[in-house]
């Protein structure tokens, strides 16, 4: 008799179905996760409506997600059953150069669970053990499903190469926005400044130390620049954490300064639109992108957020049971609710946190 367990599976874009299906076992190597939380990312109804560029169907969605250990493959060591860990979210060949230096997000074969690879829209997952990460005490399973958006804003700040006097404007504040924004925060930068169209998200990241904040519906970046530290050449490093058609971008090769630094973390779609593009070459701007993260990003981050220098207080909005999902995704696409993070539970009937 296998175990059974609960499996969100997306048949075809738009159609998702709740099954069961029998619990993994983990094969040598791997560590067999039971699921306790996944966040929904922003990328999740780009899946949900066939709108990604490398998802084929079907699929299971999740890629944000914590949980207990609840079983072992063979010859796997390092974890008992029973602790609470986060996950990178990444299958990769383990061979190659990159694989070998735990960069894994520059190996060919990489493919991301809840994307290219079947997700944790389940009650059980099998997973690498060089993927799983076991979580401090004070860290709740909520904080531990977050870290996969906050190492994504981490690693993007790390690119900015953020030295201690710096000037920082982020631009977009969501939750990569905001994990950016913090981010800069504890690698030293001097001012943390954040932009946003909406006020709701503007407070929050006030609420989590932004400096200052520019509501871009109702003065443009360089009046809020001006208002804020004297005018656009005080700021050392961009972060656009927007993307879409490159409009952000655009505006900031407009107001850099020369010789400053500018982060592309937000996904620039096809058809960009950057007239300001042949700027970079002339005011001498370091341009970076930054996809995703690497295991050293996930240690750092446990003892960022375990010691409260990366916080996590007021993103989550809404929970949802696994089971609800459906809703889910019809509350997105109605939009008349506003929303940050949205947390799905799983497996969670006797305890909450
Ligand atoms: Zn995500
Ligand atoms: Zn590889």
């Amino acid at each position: 008799m296998t175990k059974k367990m609960i499996r969100v599976t997306l048949e075809s874009p738009g159609q998702l179905r709740l099954g069961e299906a029998p619990v993994p076992a983990p094969q040598p190597g791997e560590v067999l996760i039971e699921v306790r939380r996944v966040g929904v990312c922003g990328s999740d109804p780009t899946i949900f409506r066939g709108r990604h560029p490398y998802v084929s169907y079907p699929v299971v969605m999740g890629h944000e997600f914590s949980g207990v250990v609840a079983g072992l493959g063979a010859g796997t060591s390092g974890f008992s059953i029973g602790d609470r860990v986060a996950v990178i979210p990444h299958l990769v060949c383990g061979q190659c150069p990159a694989c070998r230096t735990e960069t894994y997000n520059f190996c060919e074969q990489l493919r991301c669970t809840g994307a290219e690879a079947d997700g944790a829209h389940v009650g059980f997952i099998a997973m690498p053990a060089a993927m799983v990460l076991r979580i401090p005490d004070q860290m709740s399973l909520d904080d531990a499903a977050m870290m996969e958006p906050a190492c994504v804003g981490y690693h993007a700040a790390k690119r900015g190469e953020i030295r201690p006097d710096d000037t920082v404007l982020v631009i977009g504040a969501g939750p990569i926005g905001n994990f950016c924004m913090q981010s800069c925060r504890a690698l030293g930068a001097k001012r943390v400044l954040i932009a946003d169209k909406d006020g709701d998200r503007l407070s929050l990241a006030t609420a989590l130390g932004a400096d200052g904040t520019i509501n871009v519906g109702r003065e443009t970046l360089a009046e809020g620049l001006a208002r804020l530290v004297g005018g656009a050449h005080a700021v050392d490093v961009f972060f656009d954490c927007v993307g879409e058609k490159g409009l952000v971008l655009n505006q900031i090769l407009e107001l850099a300064r020369r010789g400053t630094r500018v982060v592309v973390a937000g996904v620039l779609q096809n058809g960009c639109d950057i007239p300001h593009l042949p700027d970079f070459v002339q005011h001498e701007l370091r341009l970076s992108g930054t996809t995703m993260y690497v295991p050293q990003d996930y240690r750092e981050m446990a003892a960022l957020m375990g010691r409260k220098a990366i916080r996590t207080q007021g993103m989550i909005t809404h929970y949802f049971k696994l089971s609800d999902v459906i809703s889910v995704f019809a509350l997105i696409e109605r939009g008349q609710e506003k929303f940050f993070k949205i947390m799905l539970t799983v497996n969670d009937e006797e305890q909450s946190e």
